[in-house]
């Protein structure tokens, strides 16, 4: 297999998939308005592949020679983490923005389930082939690979029985093809993407009744019974100037429903096993944080760069005060850096032989960027000053009969006031829009909600090594138990 170009992404999108948006029933996604943009930078990512310049960074090479997409390479080593981390620094700087379901950061959660073959053999020998063929095989085929978790709670009574079964995704029925699935999943990016691994939710996986909800599978996006039901985009229709982010950057996120979805069985990784389940849940992210937290790691570096030049502008960076608040915004910055440094020099072999990011320092990594941008977003938007909430659209401005008065009032310096408005649209685009609002809803929930991280956070930390300090500086007896 090749590795695939931008132009044959967009075909394979074309392949009879059931999409609504907007009270539409969508013919072609790569042509339509509001998908358009997100899937032109996600073919952008294909092409960079095949460019001179970037085929050390974004490709690897499989031992019988077969190119692949760098970011779907097994992390063997730390310098596979590195190249990783190099790879999604080099995707983010050539589209100019940041987005995160584009494939690599959801690629980690199959190598969750490949680092758990013995329990998956200890099941049905077949499961472990399977993760092993599918590893493989978006690889090979350069497929955009998504990730579906959960499903939408509504009545939680009724979510594992009641009429047909439960609302919780489930096994309906098997047959010698395949399981035949029953459900919805929340899922960003479904709707141009190849397929999707699909697993449980969070839940209380302890309980037999769940034995048909307990499935993981991989799904092709354009199964039949499969619909897309999407929410609207935030940036259709906007000027790219006034947005010059939502008009490129959202990515779409879409209700999947399961409408009796048949999944061939060499497609199905498990199925009737709550151990997977539980394993799924607390292994997840071991990976896939790493591309997450890269992300929050360069919007970071947006909120201090579209602080620093609007204060630069009025020569406001003369004032300590100034200076205190943004070297509080490098603080956060660096902080981020230092969590994925530390957790690929701290990188620790997995289960399955893979090399993982060091996990507390992950996991603690992830809870550090996301609770503290906020704040830091808050500071930005204190730092650009109220004309970011209050200047006139970019159609306005270059009215002739205003123009010299935008002029006036928006040429400072060096600065004309074209470039001016464009960094306040930026500003506005980052901090303000509903885009805006969207990215943050986005960044705290889609890998899991805030009290699932803390828990993964509580679970990858050597509490023993803690409990010891103690114990022999408060000089306990042997006898004290742990909780
Ligand atoms: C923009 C966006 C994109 C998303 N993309 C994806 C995607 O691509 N794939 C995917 O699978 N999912 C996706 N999600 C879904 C996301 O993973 C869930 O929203 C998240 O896991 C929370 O689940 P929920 O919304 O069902 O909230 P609920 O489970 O109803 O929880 C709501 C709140 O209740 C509290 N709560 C609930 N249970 C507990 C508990 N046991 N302990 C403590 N507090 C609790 C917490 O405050 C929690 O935040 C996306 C979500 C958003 C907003």
């Amino acid at each position: 297999m090749t590795l695939m170009t931008g132009q044959e992404y967009r075909q394979s999108l074309n392949d009879g998939r059931e999409v609504y948006i907007d009270g539409e029933k969508v013919r072609n996604v790569a042509d339509h308005p509001a998908f358009k943009p997100i899937i032109d930078v996600k073919a952008r990512m294909y092409d960079m592949s095949h460019e001179e310049r970037y085929a050390d960074v974004c490709t690897a090479t499989l031992p019988d020679g077969d190119a692949i997409c760098r970011a779907y390479q097994l992390p063997k080593k730390k310098e596979d983490l590195t190249a990783i981390r190099r790879y999604v620094e080099t995707v983010l700087d050539d589209l100019g923005g940041v987005v995160y379901r584009v494939g690599d950061e959801t690629i980690g959660e199959m190598w969750s389930l490949y680092d758990a073959q013995d329990k998956l053999n200890e099941i049905d020998p077949t499961y472990a082939d399977n993760i092993r063929h599918h590893v493989d095989r978006v690889a090979r085929r350069d497929l955009f690979h998504v990730s579906a978790n959960t499903d939408p709670k509504g009545d939680r009574s009724k979510l594992i029985e009641g009429k047909d079964g439960g609302t919780l995704l489930h096994v309906a029925s098997e047959n010698d093809k395949g399981i035949v699935v029953r459900g919805a999943k929340f899922e960003t990016a479904a709707a141009y993407a190849h397929q999707a691994f699909v697993k449980p939710t969070i839940s209380n996986w302890t309980n037999e009744k769940m034995d048909p909800f307990a499935c993981g599978f991989i799904c092709d996006m354009g199964s039949p019974g499969l619909k897309h039901i999407c929410r609207s985009s935030l940036g259709k229709g906007r000027d790219p100037e006034n947005y010059p982010m939502s008009t490129q950057f959202d990515e779409l996120d879409t209700l999947l429903v399961f409408d009796d979805v048949l999944i061939p069985w060499e497609n199905v990784l498990f199925h009737r096993s709550i151990e997977s389940a539980q394993y799924i849940r607390n292994t997840l992210h071991r990976y896939s944080a790493f591309n997450y937290v890269l992300r929050l790691l360069r919007r970071a570096d947006l909120l201090i760069g579209t602080a620093l030049l609007n204060v630069e502008q009025t020569g406001l960076t003369k004032i300590p005060a100034v200076k205190e608040k943004l070297a509080q915004l490098i603080s956060y910055r660096e902080g981020i850096n230092a969590h994925l440094t530390a957790a690929v020099a701290e990188a620790e072999k997995s289960p399955g032989g893979l090399m993982m990011p060091n996990q507390s320092l992950l996991y603690t990594g992830r809870i550090y960027a996301l609770s503290n941008f906020p704040a830091m977003a808050h500071l930005t938007r204190e730092l650009v000053g109220g004309q970011l909430a209050i200047s006139p659209d970019a159609e306005t401005v270059a009215d002739p009969k205003v123009k010299d008065y935008i002029d006036k009032y928006y040429s400072v310096g060096g600065w004309r006031s074209e470039d001016r408005t464009k960094l306040l649209y930026f500003a506005r685009d980052l901090l303000n829009s509903s885009y805006a609002g969207h990215k943050i809803t986005f960044e705290l929930f889609a890998q899991s909600p805030p009290f699932a991280q803390y828990l993964a956070a509580y679970n990858s930390f050597d509490l023993e090594q803690v409990r010891e300090k103690v114990r022999k500086a408060a000089k306990l007896t042997q006898e004290v138990v742990n909780g």
